[in-house]
């Protein structure tokens, strides 16, 4: 495994790959790796020649600025996966080298319309703007053919499936799904900092998403978001959110409707926020 930490010289590098006709992969990722992120390589491996992970733990998109530092960093341990997992490149830019005029200088503003506005966006300001920045900006470093993101995230995917639309790339993003601990839980970079009775805790967003899927149609939507919301309160959640929403532009609904559709849900224990989604229908 190559690792580049400049634009420039990954950029050449990856050119004369390009210019052998190999077809390239990309898994931009936050480090403090877990299986998710190896999935994804896993998925670029079959897809493509040439994969390129990136760990770059973008400041843009955090609107807690203790969360970003409070961010779990294990880049040997990363190198080492990355290394296993079969990764060609990773690209691990400093916060200088993707912002060069300071994270806090002027960026562009995305047109996300109402995705950027609900669920996570309201939670989290800007959020979805600072992804779109360094998505973008981690797009023209590497030129993909194709993209692998998680489902985990599932607003993000329609973020960034949105801003490929918008900056006319033809980079094919290939949503992964949520790979999860035994239990249930959803493997996340975050869990690590979870204490033996937190991560205990942690199992019923899993449990109560199913619980909602399982009751999806047996009640008004309304019964059951008071019911899970009950629920991850009585585990010792402070939950900011369960929706049910379209999976084709995560409009809110108050009953299931035809077509493909998913429960999301955040919650918080104690400083560490939890986000979760099961999709529903087709
Ligand atoms: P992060 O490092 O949290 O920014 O995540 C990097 C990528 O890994 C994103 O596309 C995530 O959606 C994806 N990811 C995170 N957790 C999981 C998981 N449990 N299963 C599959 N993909 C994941």
């Amino acid at each position: 495994m190559y690792l580049f930490k400049r634009v420039a010289d990954l950029g050449q590098a990856l050119g004369q790959e390009k210019k052998a006709g190999k077809r390239i992969g990309f898994a931009p990722t936050m480090g403090a790796l877990h299986q998710g992120h190896i999935s994804l390589i896993q998925s670029a491996k079959q897809e493509t020649d040439i994969v390129v992970a990136s760990i770059f733990v973008n400041p843009t998109q955090f609107n807690d600025p203790k969360d970003f530092e409070k961010y779990p960093s294990t880049l040997e341990q990363d190198i080492l996966l990355l290394t296993a997992a079969g990764v060609d490149y990773l690209f691990l830019p400093s916060v200088a080298e993707m912002y060069p005029a300071g994270p806090d200088a002027e960026h562009p503003h995305y047109d996300f319309g109402y995705i950027e506005s609900v669920l996570e966006g309201a939670y989290r300001p800007n959020h979805f703007q600072g992804v779109g920045i360094i998505v973008h900006k981690l797009l023209e470093a590497v030129r993909p053919d194709d993209l692998f993101m998680g489902q985990k995230d599932f607003q993000q995917c329609m973020i960034v499936k949105r801003l490929l639309e918008i900056t006319g790339s033809s980079t094919q993003l290939h949503i992964c799904p949520t790979l999860r601990e035994a239990d249930g839980l959803a493997m996340s970079s975050r869990n690590m900092r979870l204490t033996p009775g937190q991560r205990a805790t942690a199992v019923e967003i899993s449990r109560t998403l199913q619980w909602v899927k399982d009751n999806l149609g047996t009640r008004p939507f309304s019964g059951l978001r008071a019911e899970g919301l009950a629920r991850l309160e009585d585990a010792g959640f402070a939950p900011d959110y369960l929706e049910l929403a379209s999976g084709n532009d995560l409009r809110l609904l108050d009953a299931p409707e035809d077509g493909p559709m998913a429960i999301l849900v955040a919650a918080r224990l104690g400083d560490i926020r939890l986000i979760d989604n099961m999709t529903v229908g087709s």
